[in-house]
């Protein structure tokens, strides 16, 4: 029932055989994925104890204590060789999801795709999960409930539990599947990933082909790598992934929504985007925008994405804050100002154009990208400013500067400007206008009054014939 019966017998062959263990040794496996085990010492991998994690260390101490096994795994061993912060720590165990939970008392069970343990310490979270089993070795518990996959190989359910060899080797990359010893405070290693981190590669684990068709986000995941470790994809995992890259369009638009900003808003984003762009990978998650970059027209669409990502990677880098709002916002402005003109063609006014326009590009994107309402609307805001920043004449400057996506659509306006577009200063007048006491505020519109005087005139008039919004105001 629970593993808790044998654990004295379970350590007492740990301590004969694991601790001792030598540099290069086999360990037993129940399946044909025999993998060798190899351990690398303290002094080798040299991760300076302060920085592991105090409660990710003492979730696996406890699972090792209780009988389990319990390492700290993946991202964040790999990021801790290559001396980088690690973003988050897991935790990998032979204990059952359920067997884990009755051992943490802060801890809750979640997803069913993939089932794992969250263990709360204060502010820590350390997500827990279970060894994993490659799906060919169904066996013990592999009965189709617990894992399943389509015809064309997506693993729709991976709930097949296994050993620590076989949890690595249905991990991702060889990088991402080191694992750590609180005792003993090795690293164990099954796929030869740490010569791999050494030599900055990222190699597929197993055949890379049906890897990816099993779960084609881990094509997302070598450009994200590579860009963010500036590792080389070694040529068999690279080769199959553009031909490879329409499988995408069978993941849920969620989950790759989160997986398009973790790739955008890492702090690498310009690298991310030229890995994407060579692997056929944009396409997938952002069809509209990648349509764009490749038939411009007159718009610089690749200079405004570029502006816009090395923007985010710079304000990252600077602890400011970053929103999938504006990032989307960016991305998806040529599709919609492509697609507005093309609606005023045909005889649409402006704003109704717009709105028309930022509905049918939203409405194609989240069918890609799934984007959370929180985000859609402060989008199609900062796009409706865009039309209303020319207009800055009487109270409407002062009003604009209050609006909540001023801020946003400003920094839009910068970008569009720097990327090419002629926009004849406007950028520049904002951003003096923010500069300036209320006084030369006021000088500043002005200046612009008396220019704009006639087209004022005449609108003022329209609205007492027919009221109903012009300008969106
Ligand atoms: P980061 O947290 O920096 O994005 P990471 O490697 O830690 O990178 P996570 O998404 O946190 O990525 O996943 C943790 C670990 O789980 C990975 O290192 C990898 O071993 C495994 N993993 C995650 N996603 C997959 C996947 N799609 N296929 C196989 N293994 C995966
Ligand atoms: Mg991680």
């Amino acid at each position: 029932m629970n593993k808790k019966a044998t654990p004295l017998i379970g350590n007492i062959v740990r301590r004969l055989f694991g601790r001792n263990a030598t540099e290069q040794d086999t360990t037993p496996s129940q399946t044909d994925n025999n993998a060798k085990r190899r351990l690398i010492s303290e002094e080798e991998h040299r991760i300076p104890r302060r920085n592991l994690n105090d409660a990710a260390m003492k979730t696996a101490y406890h699972l090792q204590d209780e009988g389990y096994e319990g390492y700290l795994v993946g991202g964040c061993i790999r990021d801790l060789l290559l001396k980088k912060r690690p973003k988050d720590f897991d935790v990998a165990t032979d204990a059952t999801p359920e067997q884990a939970h009755a051992l943490f008392r802060r801890s809750r069970l979640i997803g069913r795709r993939f089932k794992l343990l969250h263990v709360r310490f204060g502010r820590d979270l350390i997500e827990v999960a279970t060894f994993r089993a490659s799906h060919d070795s169904q066996p013990k518990n592999g009965d189709g409930e617990h894992g399943r996959q389509s015809d064309s190989g997506l693993i729709l359910r991976d709930n097949v539990y296994g050993t620590i060899e076989e949890d690595a080797l249905r991990r991702d990359f060889t990088v991402n599947a080191l694992y750590y010893c609180p005792k003993d405070h090795c690293v164990y290693d099954f796929a030869n990933g740490y010569n791999d981190l050494l030599n900055k590669t990222l190699r597929m684990i197993g055949n890379p082909e049906a890897r990816y068709r099993e779960d084609p986000v881990r094509m997302l995941r070598a450009a994200r790598f590579a860009a963010k470790l500036d590792f080389t994809i070694e040529p068999a995992s690279e080769t199959p992934i553009p031909e490879l890259a329409y499988l995408l369009k069978d993941i849920a638009p969620a989950r790759l929504f989160d997986e398009a900003l973790k790739i955008f808003q890492s702090g690498h984003g310009v690298q991310s985007y030229h890995q994407l762009r060579k692997h056929n990978l944009m396409d997938p998650l952002f069809g509209q925008t990648n349509d764009c970059i490749d038939n411009p027209g007159n718009y610089p669409v690749e200079k405004l994405v570029l502006n816009a990502l090395s923007n985010t990677d710079r304000r990252l880098q600077q602890n400011k804050s970053v929103t999938p709002a504006f990032l989307f916002a960016a991305l998806l402005w040529y599709p919609m100002q492509r697609r507005m003109e093309q609606l005023q063609k045909e005889g649409m006014h402006s704003v109704p154009a717009m709105h028309e326009a930022a509905n049918q590009v939203i409405g194609m994107q989240i069918r890609q990208t799934a984007i959370p309402r929180r985000f859609s609307t402060p989008i199609r805001e900062i796009w409706e400013l865009q039309l209303r920043l020319p207009r800055r004449q009487g109270k409407r400057a002062e009003r604009l500067v209050e609006h909540p996506r001023f801020r946003a659509a400003y920094d839009l306006l910068v970008l569009r400007e720097n990327s090419g577009e002629n926009l004849d200063g406007l950028a520049a007048w904002w951003t003096d206008y923010q500069a300036n006491n209320p006084q030369s505020r006021n000088t500043m519109t002005r200046d612009l009054g008396a220019d704009e005087q006639p087209r004022k005139r005449r609108r003022r008039r329209r609205p007492a014939k027919k009221s109903g919004p012009q300008s969106g105001e």
